[in-house]
């Protein structure tokens, strides 16, 4: 029985700016029947602000307290702890990090695309020599855009670990700790939420290690043989049309 639907946004909703075929009305119906609805993304390309407009845009509609974000995350973890980041982003969300002026450093990877070079990884890896906690946003290994495939975050991360022997602190998808806070803003217990994705690691395996249901939608970055490649029970569908309409209440 599932009482919570998780969306991942791109690759299952939107591909750049083309909409899914059906995602526009599989939310309609989701958001008309019982089910809790959440978007939950590592996007990090965009501020929250700037992806609820594209969402907007696209013709979706959600509440702003629907969303979650992998950066948000990010900032409430550094916020918690007081920590000031050395930011390894993308330029379009290197604002949202501008207000933290606390004193101990902590180093922030996400997708910073044209932002990662020798010079920034290297200063990285000092400062996490040095002691700083290094923070990830997701761990995914490549997404889709335009029609191809980019490399993600999760290589540069890992690069940074190996240098410096250090083990990340993963905010985001895979981690359970950001999937539980969803479910926990649903009030529905993990093991009754479903999480649609294209992800087969940061969405359906990272789901099912937190307690919860899992579909691999095959849009988006999917790939012939995806869901072969992690252990575990979940659904396999053709696009998120039919993930909603395996989540909604039988009749
Ligand atoms: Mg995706």
């Amino acid at each position: 029985m599932t009482e919570a639907l998780l969306l991942d946004l791109s690759g299952v909703l939107y591909d750049g700016g083309d909409i899914i075929p059906g995602a526009l009305e599989a939310v309609r119906r989701a958001r008309q029947s019982p089910l809790a609805l959440r978007f939950i993304t590592n996007t990090s390309q965009r501020t929250r602000a700037a992806l609820l407009r594209h969402l907007r845009g696209l013709g979706f509609e959600l509440a702003p307290e629907q969303l979650f974000t992998a950066v948000d995350a990010a900032r409430q973890w550094l916020r918690q702890r007081g920590l000031r980041p050395y930011c390894l982003v993308h330029e379009n969300i290197r604002g949202e990090f501008y207000d933290f002026d606390q004193r101990d450093p902590a180093v922030l990877i996400a997708d910073a695309a044209e932002g990662f070079s020798y010079a920034s990884l290297n200063r990285a890896f000092q400062l996490c020599m040095a002691g700083a906690p290094l923070l990830g946003v997701g761990y995914n290994r490549y997404f889709k855009s335009g029609g191809e495939l980019l490399m993600d975050a999760g290589a540069f991360i890992r690069a940074v670990e190996f240098a410096a022997g250090v083990e990340a602190v993963i905010v985001g998808k895979p981690g359970a700790e950001f999937f539980h806070q969803v479910t926990d803003s649903t009030g529905v217990a993990p093991g009754r939420a479903l999480m649609v994705g294209d992800d087969v690691f940061g969405d359906v395996e990272g789901a099912l290690n937190a307690g919860l249901q899992a579909c691999l939608v095959r849009t988006g970055k999917y790939r012939a043989g995806d869901e072969g490649r992690v252990a575990g029970e979940f659904a396999v569908v053709d696009s998120v049309a039919e993930a909603v309409a395996l989540a909604l209440p039988r009749p």
